[in-house]
């Protein structure tokens, strides 16, 4: 077929139209709804305990990090990590749209700047109980930043290690599993030490009744292999922290066959390791991503019963 200048036009004319409206209907179904007023109603957690699992947004060049904030049946605060730097505005936010003024327990599970970046400012403008690290020292500047602001404001500086235990308020029992007391450091240190932090991440265990919540940090395989092996089927936990932020670095078989989780929540920008996901989804972990599903709720009356809420409703199906 041979087109005239002037069908020619006309063609391309109905084609950008078909583009148009075709696209607007797509942007049409891609709008979900938010639920993050729901999620960060603190109405619904009288006698429960309640994750709130951190959607950041980085706006500098690291990566966002993991921070969840944590309210007891009783109503005390758990921070654990709190992002790099630039997602101060996001843990702000949730704590404020919760109503806490005040953290009882702000926990790092290692010094990395996407878990502590948003420490220092943290301890200046929240009344902060206890501040509960490793013993590990990092010297970068933000780690010093809020280790000079614990100094500052004469905030109490707790160590944990393997065996330790306290209460959470009345009702939660809190196991430390993680890193073994007595860290040996290397010569050169802190030059290439990344997997050398990761390895030492505070490992946690809740325990309200019949729920459990593990937080592994950012655990590579070899930290993992260490937990497990002393630990075993202590591990055994419904709700998880997946380690290193669902990276494949971590989630070795041995570590997810001693956990059992029935949820899992990943907390990155993106998608860390896709086969990662799919291993958990094959073992029946439902798991969540940050990046997707927004801010995630996960509440228990400690009966081994959960809700899951989650911001977004998934509009993708590739991890179907
Ligand atoms: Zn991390």
């Amino acid at each position: 077929m041979r087109l005239t200048q002037k069908t020619r036009t006309g063609l391309v004319l109905a084609l950008s139209l078909v583009l148009v409206l075709s696209f607007a209907v797509f942007a049409e179904e891609q709008v979900v709804e938010d639920r993050y007023d729901q999620i960060f109603d603190a109405a619904q957690d009288q006698g429960r305990l309640t994750a709130r699992f951190l959607k950041l947004t980085t706006r500098s060049d690291e990566k966002s990090g993991d921070s969840t904030i944590l309210t007891s049946p009783d109503g005390k605060v758990m921070v654990i990590d709190a992002g790099n730097p630039s997602t101060y505005v996001d843990v702000d936010r949730a704590l404020k749209a919760l109503g806490i003024t005040r953290i009882d327990y702000l926990v790092a599970s290692h010094p990395h700047v996407d878990h502590i970046g948003s420490f220092a400012q943290l301890i200046r403008n929240y009344e902060v109980g206890a501040v509960y690290t490793s013993e590990v020292v990092y010297p970068t500047s933000h780690y010093k930043n809020y280790m000079a602001a614990i100094e500052q404001t004469n905030t109490p500086h707790i160590i944990l290690k393997d065996g330790d235990s306290f209460m959470f308020g009345e009702h939660v029992l809190v196991e430390v599993l993680h890193p073994l007391p007595g860290v040996e450091y290397y010569d050169g240190y802190p030059n290439s030490s990344t997997q050398f932090i990761n390895n030492l991440s505070v490992v946690m265990k809740l325990t309200f009744n019949e729920s459990t919540f593990l937080f592994a940090g950012d655990l590579y395989t070899d930290g993992e292999r260490s937990v497990v092996e002393r630990h075993g089927e202590r591990l055994r936990a419904d709700i998880l922290k997946v380690p290193h932020h669902g990276d494949s670095t971590s989630s070795s078989k041995r570590f997810r066959e001693a956990v059992q989780a029935k949820v899992g929540v990943m907390m990155h920008d993106a998608i860390a390791d896709l086969n990662v996901y799919k291993k958990y989804r094959r073992e029946e972990t439902m798991v969540y991503i940050s990046s997707i599903d927004g801010s995630v709720l996960v509440s228990t009356t400690g009966d081994g019963e959960y809700i899951v809420m989650t911001q977004y409703d998934r509009t993708t199906t590739f991890l179907d």
